[in-house]
């Protein structure tokens, strides 16, 4: 309470200041509503302390003797790319530069991905399924992280819970503490190679369960799932009615000879979705490339409306402010009644296309980009001229 007051304080000070001696109006009783947002039991506030591994980690670090007689070995965060011995392949690298020069991937892509990477991964990704993965089960997100960001945003609704591991990986909980999405536990079992604990499963799920996660080839643990504990895990899934999301981003990273089997094997028996990613696998973290891809051969997640979310959600982008907004008098135009109206009836004349205000909540106007190269500008505004010029009322008064 006396941090709330105090910034408020603060901030009314700042505001003296910079409002050049002008008397700031008064405060809303309550203070700043925002700062709901930081309070001790909020949400964002949980969220922060489950995210302190980086923070620990740092005041370790800072424990460190600055001048002691041995050089310090990070054997605390795994990211061995900073290692030259950790290059990823020169293919890749060629690829992605290459791709860099063409100048035809600087646009902004759909927000799902480019299609040709998703036909990639989804063939990539069939090989080791008994069924055929389509460019369509495929989203593109900006690292394993992303995908656990959607994913989580997606499933939170009011009152839902979700099963994680313990031990576990802690984004998984930080995202669940932003949705506020409740967060049961069960354990892995460290006598049996840290199998998940199945029976345990069924005592703390109950009605208001969504999903499971599964961390397989596993971190922290290390462990690598065989078929036959894969396969109990998708019928309990089965069984709770729950999804199964399968942090896979360290998928094919085994030593040994335990081999390692994608959860969507088992997705005719409940639906899986699979996070992955290249950061581990390729060690190229920095590249934030990761993907969701669903292994739900009988589409069961198509009919509940989540695919339909994870598409929405990823669709959310920003657009450039290159645009005009320029608001429609539609009593000068005869026969158009709104902006949709407008719009559709110029591109089938005119073959030019606007963004009808009301998508933006602006209901009768329309949105102009200055993007274009500029004749083609001057073409398309002249074109707009001419179709506002033939669809003018006959009979106005005043001239018009
Ligand atoms: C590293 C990691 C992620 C995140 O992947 P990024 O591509 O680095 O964002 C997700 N899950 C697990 C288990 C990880 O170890």
């Amino acid at each position: 309470m006396a941090t709330t007051v105090e910034n408020s304080l603060a901030a009314a000070a700042v505001d003296k200041v910079i409002g050049n001696g002008k008397a700031a109006p008064p405060l809303p009783a309550e203070g700043w509503r925002f700062c709901r947002a930081s309070r001790e039991q909020s949400a964002l506030a949980a969220a922060g302390d489950k995210m302190s591994i980086r923070a620990v980690r740092f005041k370790i670090m800072a424990s460190v003797e600055e001048r002691g007689p041995r050089p310090v070995l990070p054997l605390a965060h795994g990211d061995p790319s900073v290692f030259p011995a950790f290059r990823t392949a020169v293919e890749a690298e060629d690829a992605v530069a290459a791709a860099l020069r063409t100048g035809e991937f600087n646009c902004y892509p759909a927000g799902v991905g480019m299609p040709a990477a998703r036909r990639a991964l989804a063939e990539h990704l069939s090989r080791d399924l008994p069924y055929e993965l389509s460019t369509d089960d495929i989203f593109l997100t900006a690292g394993g992280t992303q995908a656990i960001e959607v994913i989580i945003s997606v499933l939170s609704q009011p009152g839902t819970n979700i099963l994680l591991p313990k031990p576990g990986y802690p984004n998984y909980e930080a995202r669940a503490a932003f949705n506020n999405l409740e967060v049961r536990r069960f354990d892995l079992i460290p006598e049996k190679g840290w199998e998940i604990d199945v029976d345990s499963l069924e005592s703390i799920a109950d009605e208001n369960t969504t999903a499971m996660v599964l961390i397989n080839p596993n971190n922290p643990c290390g462990s690598v799932y065989s078929y036959e504990h894969l396969q109990k895990v998708a019928e309990v899934a089965r069984k709770l009615g729950i999804l199964v999301i399968a942090d896979e981003v360290y998928g094919n990273l085994v030593f040994g000879n335990s081999p390692f089997i994608p959860m969507g094997v088992f997705g005719h028996i409940a639906p899986v979705l699979s996070i992955g990613s290249l950061s581990k696998r390729w060690i190229v973290p920095g590249w934030r490339l990761g993907w969701v891809a669903v292994c739900d051969p009988k589409k069961i997640l198509q009919e509940s409306k989540v695919i339909t979310s994870i598409t929405n959600f990823l669709n959310v982008s920003t657009d450039p402010a290159t645009f005009v907004q320029v608001k429609l008098n539609l009593y000068l135009l005869e026969g158009i009644h709104d902006d949709i109206e407008f719009c559709c009836q110029l591109a089938k004349e005119e073959s030019v296309i606007l963004c009808p205000g009301s998508v933006l909540g602006m209901e009768n106007w329309v949105r102009i980009t200055f993007a274009i190269d500029s004749s083609s500008l001057q073409d398309g505004l002249k074109r707009i001229k001419s179709f506002c010029q033939r669809h003018k009322k006959k009979n106005l008064l005043n001239g018009f």
